[in-house]
């Protein structure tokens, strides 16, 4: 049974988020053409120590870095390091933050200067996905709602949702049940309540859907190295309806 956070639970963890949306914000302006993927992690590690919150991501089954960074055919888990990234590319920034002891998670997908409108497409798509998602996360909907919401953005756009991975409950671990795929079908799946809080977190591809992972054991690429696009929110499912806590 997913757990469901109280009131001042939720409230602990909109704190959180409000650290992970100024990361995310701060590591998007890094995100510049010239700039490596490790000049986007000490961007987010700032934000880190000023607020003197924790990452989340930080020492995760050993992961190096306070963001995943990954540029085009990256779909989730880029290792910040030495890739520079060019003007036209795009770039999925994915963080976490915990506040006394709880965890909120975050990713956006941004344009190094100018990007191609294909690319555009790509990233309006996948964040209209994870809006639509975030529209069903309401009391007595079910998975399959937010699921079935996804994955119909992303085809009429003539795009598809990666399946291999999907998102999380989240509260005092980064990851928690239930898992929330980004398809389904309407009125299947986990009945959703007040009070759980999930992160939501569409991945979008331009080509194939197959995803493989590199042999440093984080990198996810497109098998067919088409771009990928990843947005994601901390959502809190409350009587009057979805509440973002990862909103900027
Ligand atoms: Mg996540």
């Amino acid at each position: 049974m997913p757990l469901r956070k109280s009131t001042e639970q939720i409230a602990m963890m909109r704190r959180a988020g409000r650290v992970v949306a100024e990361m995310l914000e701060v590591a998007a302006a890094a995100a510049r053409p010239g700039a490596s993927s490790a000049d986007l992690d000490s961007a987010a590690r700032g934000v880190l120590d000023r607020r003197g919150a924790r990452s989340s991501f930080l020492g995760y089954h050993g992961f190096p870095a306070v963001v995943c960074v990954s540029p085009n055919e990256v779909v989730i888990h880029g290792i910040p390091g030495q890739r520079v990234l060019e003007e036209g590319d795009i770039v999925s920034i994915d963080g976490g933050a915990i506040v006394e002891g709880w965890h909120a998670d975050a990713a956006v997908t941004v344009g190094v200067g100018e990007v191609d409108q294909a690319s555009g497409r790509l990233i309006e798509a996948t964040r209209d996905a994870l809006a639509a998602a975030t529209r069903r996360a309401v009391p007595d909907s079910r998975l399959g709602d937010l699921g079935e919401a996804c994955e119909a953005v992303v085809e009429a756009a003539g795009l598809a949702v990666v399946r291999d991975y999907t998102g999380h409950g989240i509260g005092t671990a980064m990851h928690e049940e239930p898992q929330v795929p980004n398809f389904g079908r309407a009125g299947r799946g986990a009945r959703l309540r007040a009070g759980m809080v999930l992160a939501i977190e569409p991945m979008v591809v331009a080509g194939g859907a197959t995803v493989m992972e590199l042999a440093d054991g984080w990198t996810v690429v497109t098998r067919d190295r088409s771009r990928s696009a990843h947005f994601e929110h901390t959502v809190a499912i409350t009587e009057s309806g979805p509440e973002v806590l990862t909103a900027p």
